[in-house]
């Protein structure tokens, strides 16, 4: 799961606390802490499967 300080590369993650969005536009960008003070996220869609629609 990826929190603050880390760099999990492109995506939109989701805080675990309030489910604020944040994107990472490049791989080496850093997860900012969230407004609410939440340092946890998940990854919104992410891995689809082949052939998935967006
Ligand atoms: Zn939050």
């Amino acid at each position: 799961m990826p929190k603050k300080g880390e760099k999990p590369g492109k995506g939109t993650y989701i805080c675990q606390e309030c489910g604020a969005e944040q994107t990472l536009r490049k791989e080496t960008e850093t997860l900012q802490g969230c407004v609410c003070e939440g340092t946890e996220f998940r990854e919104k869609g992410g891995r689809k499967p082949v052939g998935a629609k967006k």
